[in-house]
C-alpha cells in the first residue's frame, strides 16, 4: 500500500489489490484542509461541530483531489448497525452502515474515525461494496450481510470478491470494556485488547472470500495521529476521514483469468 499526494491532500492508494482501472477508490487523511482544531485540518465528517463552511471547503478540495464530484456520491448516515442497502442513485441514505452497486459512475463513501473501513470489490460481475464496521455492526455480522447481499442482488462469487481492510483502530490501541469483550470469542482478545481486524478477515473468510484475497492496510488510526483522526485518541472530539470506492464509468467486466 501506498499514499500518493495530491495537491496537498492524500489519496490513499491500496496498490495490492487495486492493480486494475476499473474502480474508484482512495482513503482520506487529516492533513490538507481548511478546519480548527480539533477537526485539524480536512475533516470532511457531517454531523461533527466543526463549522459547516470547513467542511464543505474541505469536501470541495478532496473531491476535487480525486476527481470526483459530490453529485457521483452516496453518503450513509452511519448509525453503527448492520443495515446494507442497495443504491441505484447519488444522495444520503439514512440508517445505513453498508452500501453496494454495480451501477458504474457511482462512488460509495463513508466516514471513519477508528471504525473498520471495509472494501469489497467483485471485479467480474463489476461490483462493489463498502462497509462501516465498528464493533456492533461487526457482531452483528455486517460483513457477512454485504457479501451475501452482492450475492443475492449481482450474482458476486464471494470467492471472486477482494477484500481491503482500510486504516482504523488496531488491536494494538482497541481497549474495550467487559461489556464489548464479552461479545467476542477469546481468540479476537489479548485481555482486553480486541482485533477488530482479524474479526473482519475471518468474517469475509466465513462468507466465502479467499484468504488470499483480504488485504488489510495494518494502519491504526491513534498510532498514527498526524495521518487520521481518531475517536479514541481525541475523547470522540474530531474529524472524519473518508472512505470511498466506485465502478469507474465505460469500463468491462474482466474475466477470473485476468484477476489471479
Ligand atoms: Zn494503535
Amino acid at each position: 500500500m501506498f499514499f500518493k499526494r495530491i495537491d496537498s491532500t492524500f489519496n490513499g492508494k491500496f496498490s495490492e489489490l487495486f492493480k486494475s482501472h476499473y474502480v474508484s477508490h482512495g482513503f482520506s487523511t487529516r492533513q490538507g484542509g481548511f478546519s480548527s482544531a480539533p477537526f485539524d485540518t480536512l475533516n470532511l465528517g457531517s454531523g461533527t461541530e466543526d463549522k459547516t463552511m470547513s467542511v464543505s471547503q474541505n469536501r470541495k478540495r478532496f473531491f476535487q483531489a480525486v476527481e470526483i464530484t459530490e453529485s457521483q456520491c452516496v453518503f450513509p448516515i452511519q448509525v453503527h448497525g448492520d443495515c446494507v442497502r442497495t443504491v441505484t442513485i447519488p444522495g444520503t441514505y439514512p440508517d445505513t452502515d453498508a452500501v453496494i452497486t454495480n451501477q458504474s459512475g457511482l462512488v460509495l463513501t463513508i466516514q471513519i474515525a477508528d471504525c473498520v473501513p471495509v472494501y469489497l470489490i467483485d471485479p467480474v460481475q463489476m461490483a462493489v461494496g463498502l462497509v462501516h464496521a465498528g464493533w456492533r455492526g461487526s457482531c452483528a455480522g455486517i460483513v457477512e450481510k454485504t457479501i451475501c447481499q452482492m450475492n443475492q442482488d449481482f450474482g458476486s462469487v464471494p470467492s471472486d470478491i477482494q477484500v481491503f481492510i482500510g486504516p482504523s483502530i488496531g488491536p494494538c490501541c482497541y481497549e474495550v470494556g467487559e461489556d464489548v469483550a464479552s461479545q467476542f470469542e477469546n481468540q479476537y482478545l489479548s485481555g482486553t485488547w480486541l482485533d477488530l481486524w482479524q474479526y473482519t478477515e475471518d468474517q469475509a473468510q466465513q462468507a466465502g472470500v479467499h484468504r488470499k484475497k483480504i488485504y488489510r492496510a495494518n494502519l491504526c488510526t491513534r498510532c498514527h495521529s498526524s495521518w487520521f483522526f481518531s475517536h479514541r485518541g481525541s475523547q470522540g472530539k474530531t474529524g472524519r476521514m473518508m472512505a470511498f470506492l466506485g465502478v469507474r464509468a465505460n469500463e468491462n467486466p474482466v474475466s477470473t483469468d485476468q484477476i489471479k
